[in-house]
């Protein structure tokens, strides 16, 4: 290691134990295990060798916005044994590497796409795991179905095979307060215990992927069971 690589490994170290202290402390704070909330560390942008200090400081989940870096990365960290979730939004002609790299995929928001999913899975054999992603703001600019559509689509989805729903996801509104975004965290959780109670849905709905560096204690304390961070690890992004 070069004197500069030995600086970008302490400097990601301590974050992401800053991170994780954070993690913890909002736990005990608000009366929830320290182990019902998974960090993901989002290493999009990032390069390999500063994504390798990541995970040889601890971090267990990646998150990636785009298949082609993430394609780049898997290949070159294949030896280390780390978990890839897909958070950025998918195109139907992607699902194929996508079923291929991630062990969870948060951004399903259609029927068209889960279809696709749901077939490439089965090509390689595989139960891939979702999350739906909602639409909380209903903002026309982002992804994600509607509130009010998200028990329809997964009762659509019910019948594939090779895709297993394991809880909603959400990208709320931008503001830079965590009291403004909470309510959408608060949102998102009444939808999924609202979904839980509906029996024929099973009990598959558990994760709530939910709050990134501005905002993740307000969505722990709302019940976030999977945290998306970047920033608080990696530095701002080019
Ligand atoms: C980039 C990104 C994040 C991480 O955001 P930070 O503010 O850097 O923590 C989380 N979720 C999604 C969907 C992202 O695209």
């Amino acid at each position: 290691m070069t004197n500069r690589d030995e600086m970008i490994h302490t400097a990601i170290s301590a974050r992401l134990q800053r991170v994780r202290e954070r993690i913890t402390e909002t736990c005990i704070h608000c009366g929830r295990a320290p182990g019902t909330v998974r960090l993901v560390a989002v290493s999009k942008t990032m390069p390999i060798d500063v994504v390798r200090s990541a995970i040889q400081s601890g971090a267990e989940i990646l998150g990636e916005n785009y298949i082609q870096e993430a394609r780049e990365k898997c290949r070159e960290l294949s030896d280390t044994p780390v978990s890839w979730h897909f958070i950025g939004h998918l195109q139907t002609n992607k699902a194929k590497y996508a079923v291929k790299l991630f062990d969870l995929i948060h951004t399903v928001d259609s029927v068209h796409l889960a279809a696709e999913l749901d077939r490439e899975a089965r090509k390689i054999g595989k139960i891939q795991q979702i999350l739906i992603q909602v639409n909380v703001g209903n903002e026309l600019s982002k992804s994600g179905v509607a509130p009010e559509l998200a028990r329809r689509l997964i009762c659509d989805i019910a019948d594939y095979a090779n895709i297993s729903v394991q809880g909603l996801m959400a990208i709320p509104p931008f503001f830079d307060a965590p009291e403004k975004v909470r309510p959408y965290f608060r949102q998102l959780r009444k939808l999924r215990d609202s979904l839980q109670d509906a029996k024929s849905l099973g009990p598959h709905l558990a994760e709530l992927s939910m709050g990134m560096t501005g905002d993740f204690e307000a969505a722990i304390e709302e019940g976030a069971t999977l945290v998306r961070i970047g920033t608080a690890i990696f530095g701002e992004r080019p």
